[in-house]
């Protein structure tokens, strides 16, 4: 595989000084329903090709031959599953078929440099370096999608967790009973199954009791840690809930930012991480 580039850590970078990337270094978002490809641009990310989440990893390679340019110096991959010590995929509970698969290796053969990283990580950093938290030094980030993913910048400071697992922000036991992927019960992620479906007006937080208890989660955990909080993913595009989490975020004394560009916070993640070193 490509050549190991070090991880950049900081967050708080002005926007002014962050320019788009040279067209060599492109972004990878590998998303639990949907795979997309970006460059960087002044208003923050430029996708360049979308595609379902194939069933297994080997449906992903020809595609992405397909979109990629032959001479890429660099790939920053966002990517929701675990992965060992040699980016080998361990756990990707939505996609059982993707265990065991080399990634980092064969994403290798595309970039000369490679960087992969937890999809709430990658958001983090998007939005802290190119995106609405530009410039901010504390910062939690919750990714609500198929799952819920995230990362909190402290200090300019991703903290992975204490397990240096990031993904631990959707497995907080929060909600009773409620069975989880993970095999654990009452995971705050398995409060997007209650989400209401849209019908015109929009569910309004009140009626889904789950989602009340998983915002008062956010919102408690951003005081206790004294950060500001970025809302991005599936939940966040939906206009009314989007309004109502605000105004609840806002009531309780928090400073509730919405991303720019709602569901490509991974993506504007993927873009910066090779070149953020
Ligand atoms: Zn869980």
């Amino acid at each position: 595989m490509g050549d190991v580039v070090q991880y950049p850590q900081g967050c708080a970078r002005p926007r002014s000084t962050v320019g788009p990337r040279p067209p060599g270094v492109w972004g990878l978002d590998i998303g639990a329903t949907k795979v997309a490809l970006g460059t960087t641009a002044e208003s923050g990310v430029k996708v360049r090709a979308t595609v379902a989440t194939p069933p297994s990893p080997e449906g992903l390679l020809p595609w992405l031959r397909s979109r990629l340019p032959h001479r890429l110096d660099g790939l920053g991959v966002a990517f929701p599953g675990g992965l060992d010590g040699h980016e080998r995929v361990t756990s990707w509970p939505n996609r059982p078929a993707w265990d065991g698969f080399p990634l980092g290796k064969e994403l290798g053969q595309l970039a000369s440099a490679v960087v992969i990283r937890d999809d709430g990580e990658a958001a983090a950093l998007g939005e802290c370096r190119q995106g609405i938290a530009a410039g901010r030094r504390d910062v939690m980030v919750v990714v609500l999608g198929t799952g819920i993913g995230g990362a909190v910048v402290i200090d300019d400071r991703v903290r992975a967790g204490a397990a240096g697992d990031p993904r631990t922000l959707g497995h907080v036991r929060i909600l009773g009973s409620n069975g989880c992927v993970c095999g654990a019960m009452g995971c705050a992620q398995t409060a997007l199954r209650s989400l209401p479906s849209d019908d015109g007006l929009g569910p309004r937080l009140a009626a889904w009791p789950d989602g009340q208890r998983l915002i008062d989660f956010v919102a408690d955990l951003a005081r206790i840690l004294d950060v500001q909080v970025v809302l991005t993913g599936g939940l966040m595009e939906r206009p009314v809930l989007r309004y109502e989490t605000v105004a609840r975020l806002n009531s309780l004394g928090l400073i509730p930012l919405v991303p720019e560009h709602p569901g490509r916070s991974s993506l504007l993640g993927a873009t910066v991480l090779e070149r953020a070193a």
